[in-house]
């Protein structure tokens, strides 16, 4: 490539200085310690064979080759690799955000018109509405269950024979665990594909494909990213088949991540296992400390023994970790009480997202379940005193001493 011969005006000098250090040079210049942010939409090549040859999807024991930045980016494959050698998978497919990875990964599944689909009926809203109001229309058949009914749920599968089951590892906001090993093992019989959202656990908490799963799905704006600033989602398969039909998606959808979202997905991947540490300990003090004020009716966290699934949590979860998100109600509680207890947090924000390092409350009633008519809600078992806490690595003391004072306000109002 000719950089800036001499005979150049200025305005095409300044479109094209000092932009093509060739990755050659790096040896001699210092290797940056961590991955450049590649700003760039294209990639050039020495002479055409090369960029012909650019095109050509690169053996998997070969670095990679760039063409476009739709078919791949440095900046988004640094944190493809680290986030499937984090779940153990052959390789991961970054995206804008979890959903579009949630919608490339049933696609990647399998999921079609005329095939069928069993998926957890306590998904996360966004999800329960993407397959009913996007593939439900086009002629999928969508079945919701009850996926903690363990052995009810295995013979759905042996009589429905669907291509995708479409499961959560902790529900929101009630944190319900289904048995993975389980129902991996009977989708296995009949040829299922399983997919499996586990936002809520990350690597630290669960490895989903150690369990038989197929394909992982994270949200990366929770956990992973887990300072609340980049959106981005990422799907990681087990086999090189998912693997080529996620990376054929992405392309075609075009739901990329950007480079600057992935640096920060990065850097915030590099503290993961500290902050889980800490979010998974704060959670549990707090889940305690809630578990005996009699201010609180109820308190779902899978690591008391109150819990339903209470016994398969310490089975399924390592290292005797939770999660980091603890739902309670506060006794009696209706709307106005709920409002009461936000308005008088002062530690704990009200934001709807999870897994930051913050601590962030959000109102069911008000925000995932919104649409959704009390009676619904309460079918769900989720009340209009429900409130669910995403803890944050602050100092547990500190919360509970706002989670404190604020239930004595909103009382004290009434
Ligand atoms: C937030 C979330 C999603 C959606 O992810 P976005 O990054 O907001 O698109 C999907 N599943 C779960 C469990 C989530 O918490």
């Amino acid at each position: 490539m000719n950089e800036s011969p001499e005979n150049w005006n200025l305005e095409t000098l300044l479109v094209h200085t000092g932009e093509h250090q060739v990755p050659q040079d790096v040896a001699q210049q210092g290797m940056p310690t961590t991955l450049p942010i590649y700003a760039t939409a294209t990639f050039l090549h020495a002479d055409a064979d090369a960029l012909d040859a650019a095109f050509e999807p690169t053996p998997p024991d070969e670095p990679p080759v760039y063409s476009y930045a739709r078919h791949g980016n440095p900046t988004v494959v640094g944190l493809e690799r680290a986030v499937a050698a984090a779940e153990g998978g052959k390789g991961a497919v970054a995206f804008g955000s979890g959903m579009a990875a949630l919608h490339a990964a049933l696609l990647a599944a399998g999921l079609a018109p005329g095939e069928t689909v069993i998926a957890a009926n306590n998904l996360y809203g966004a999800t329960t509405n993407l397959l009913l109001k996007v593939f439900a229309p086009m002629g999928v058949n969508v079945v919701l269950r009850d996926v903690t009914d363990t052995a009810a749920t295995c013979q759905a599968i042996e009589q429905e024979q669907p291509t995708v089951i479409l499961l959560e590892t902790v529900s929101n906001p009630l944190l319900q665990i289904c048995d993975l090993p389980a129902l991996a093992a009977a989708a296995r019989k009949v040829g299922a594909v399983t997919v499996v959202d586990s936002t809520f656990t990350t690597p630290i908490v669960l490895r989903p494909l150690e369990h038989g799963i197929d394909i992982v799905v994270h949200s990366a704006t929770k956990y992973l990213g887990g300072h609340g600033d980049a959106l981005g989602g990422i799907a990681v398969a087990n086999s090189g088949f998912h693997l080529d039909a996620l990376s054929g998606y992405v392309r075609m959808l075009g739901g990329v991540l950007s480079p600057f979202e992935a640096r920060l997905i990065s850097r915030g991947l590099k503290t993961l296992a500290l902050r889980m540490e800490r979010h998974c300990e704060n959670a549990a003090a707090i889940a305690e400390w809630l578990a005996q004020d009699a201010r609180v009716s109820r308190v779902h966290y899978p690591g008391l023994p109150a819990h339903p699934q209470h016994e398969l949590a310490g089975c399924l979860l390592r290292d005797h970790r939770y999660g980091g998100v603890v739902s309670f109600e506060i006794r009696d509680a209706d709307r106005a009480v709920v409002h009461r207890f936000m308005d008088a947090l002062r530690l704990c924000l009200c934001g709807t997202s999870l897994g930051d390092v913050y601590s962030l409350l959000s109102y069911s009633a008000l925000s995932s379940h919104r649409t959704l008519t009390p009676a619904q809600r309460a079918e769900q078992g989720i009340s209009d005193g429900l409130v669910r806490l995403s803890v944050g690595i602050e100092h547990a003391s500190d919360i509970i001493a706002d989670l404190d004072q604020a239930l004595a306000a909103c009382q004290a109002g009434a």
